[in-house]
């Protein structure tokens, strides 16, 4: 008998905060500086320099909290992990054990089928950025020598924590996806993986289906991207069906993903909880967070993805999925509710067609970010409206709509231009069917015949006739028209 295996998925995400200084001291928090410019004795380890707590941290670490539905426990505190690392001046991390400032959350994330799923968050705490380390070649392995550079030190970071709910590749980017975003509209961290404010290690095992027990796991570090995450963990997936299925035993261990070469290579062994000797942060008070203070907080929360997405559904129409797909970004919500504004609720399932596929399409193929989006609301509703009155077909829409991308120009002026005004005049329509009709004696016998797709082929030959611009219900009609009055005259 074969047995099934099921993946049990569990993400641990680190996000780098964007305050404007560091968690423990007053040096500048940015990317990109010249390295070792942005360091002090705190964020250094230098003997007696003692940490501060920036208090713009803690209120980002509550708000991304509330915005996934964490509980704000009144009393956290800090604790030191303690390692030995070249980017960790002070050979601890200060952290949270037993005690971090969230508890309990979960996010709602959609599949592309439209199905839901809710996954759960067991904690959010806040802990401290080590420095970066660059290695002459293309791992640690294979470097003649490394360097570090501090400035990155003392970045503030959370570290989301989710139950291991997930159960595919899929799941795992929805999620990541949906944690993303939510933290973008809440405006505490850029979320660039590119720049590494936003990482994730991911927890693998796998269990027979239907049984309860968690197999032994394998954690995945060095997922540089959200496709890359997708790919580790199909590639563990079937790493560990293959030795559990030759009755071996899945080792606990910290693995590295090679997402150049597609695989993922024993790091080391998986250390516990224990072996880092944590013991309560001795520099640093515990936090108390009166209700009022979490209230505050809680006050300056956006209106978020999952409650925009629904306002689209319910007064809209909109599929789960392409509401999913539009609130994904700040700034696609945004667009999309300004072309809706100009070109009426009426077009809003247009806006979200074209939106979802035509510019999708569009910004994928050329690699534009949301901040990117190269068509205003204003070109499209004005291309919608062209569409409700009737003067350019849906067909003719396609390619006005390259155009704006293409040149920036409004609707009207390009169908003005190009002369792309669709034809509606029965006169000219019929006098051209007629003309076809006539230079094409053997597919009218094919029509006369009854043959298939005869008619369909006169309509094509009108379209083409027009570069695109006939009525396509009135070319239907009129050709049937042609045809009749051919063959009586026949
Ligand atoms: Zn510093």
């Amino acid at each position: 008998m074969t047995v099934k295996y099921e993946p049990v998925i569990g993400l641990e995400v680190h996000v780098e905060l964007s305050t404007a200084t560091k968690v423990w001291c007053n040096c500048k928090n940015e990317f990109g500086a010249a390295p070792n410019t942005n360091c002090c004795p705190v964020c250094m380890a230098l003997p007696g320099a003692l940490p501060v707590l920036n208090a713009r941290a803690l209120e980002y670490t509550v708000k991304t909290g509330l915005a996934l539905n964490c509980e704000i426990p009144h009393y956290a505190k800090f604790d030191r992990k303690n390692y030995f690392y070249p980017d960790n001046p002070s050979n601890y991390q200060i952290s949270q054990l037993d005690l971090p400032l969230c508890v309990g959350g979960h996010v709602e994330i959609t599949l592309a089928d439209g199905t839901t799923k809710q996954i759960r968050i067991q904690r959010i705490q806040l802990e401290t950025d080590a420095g970066k380390l660059l290695h002459a070649g293309d791992d640690v392995a294979e470097a003649d020598s490394s360097l570090v550079d501090f400035n990155r030190a003392g970045v503030p970071l959370i570290e989301i924590v989710s139950e291991p709910d997930l159960r595919s590749a899929e799941e795992a980017l929805a999620y990541l996806n949906k944690v993303r975003s939510i933290i973008k509209y809440c405006g505490v961290s850029d979320v660039k993986m590119e720049e590494g404010s936003m990482r994730c290690d991911v927890n693998i095992s796998l269990r027979p289906v239907g049984t309860e027990r968690y197999g032994t796991r394998a954690e995945l570090k060095n997922v540089n991207s959200f496709s890359a995450a997708a790919r580790g963990i199909e590639y563990e997936i079937k790493r560990q069906t293959a030795i559990l299925e030759d009755g071996g035993e899945v080792e606990q261990e910290t693995r590295s993903w090679r997402d150049a070469k597609g695989i993922s290579v024993t790091l080391r062994s998986k250390e516990e909880a224990m072996d880092y000797r944590y013991f309560p942060e001795p520099d640093l008070p515990p936090v108390v967070l009166t209700a009022e203070e979490i209230d505050r907080v809680r006050a300056s929360l956006p209106e978020l993805p999952d409650s925009i997405m629904h306002r689209m559904m319910n007064e809209y129409g909109l599929s789960a999925y392409d509401a999913s797909v539009i609130v994904a970004e700040k700034e696609f919500a945004e667009w999309f509710d300004r072309a809706v504004l100009l070109a009426g609720k009426a077009n809003a399932k247009a806006v979200a067609n074209w939106q979802t596929n035509e510019l999708n399409r569009v910004m994928n193929a050329r690699g534009l970010g949301p901040d990117q989006i190269p068509l205003s609301p204003e070109q499209v509703a004005g291309m919608l409206k062209l569409i409700e009155a009737g003067t350019i077909s849906g067909k003719i829409a396609k390619t006005v709509f390259e155009k704006m991308i293409e040149t920036g120009k409004d609707a009207a002026t390009i169908v003005k231009e190009e002369g792309l005004t669709q034809v509606a005049d029965e006169g000219e329509l019929l006098k051209i069917a007629l003309e076809i009709v006539a230079a094409n004696p053997k597919v009218v016998e094919d029509w006369k015949s009854g043959k298939a797709g005869a008619a369909q082929w006169f309509v094509g030959q009108m379209m083409k006739a027009t570069r695109g611009r006939a009525n396509p219900q009135l070319a239907t009609k009129l050709v049937t028209e042609a045809l009749e009055q051919h063959a009586g005259q026949g």
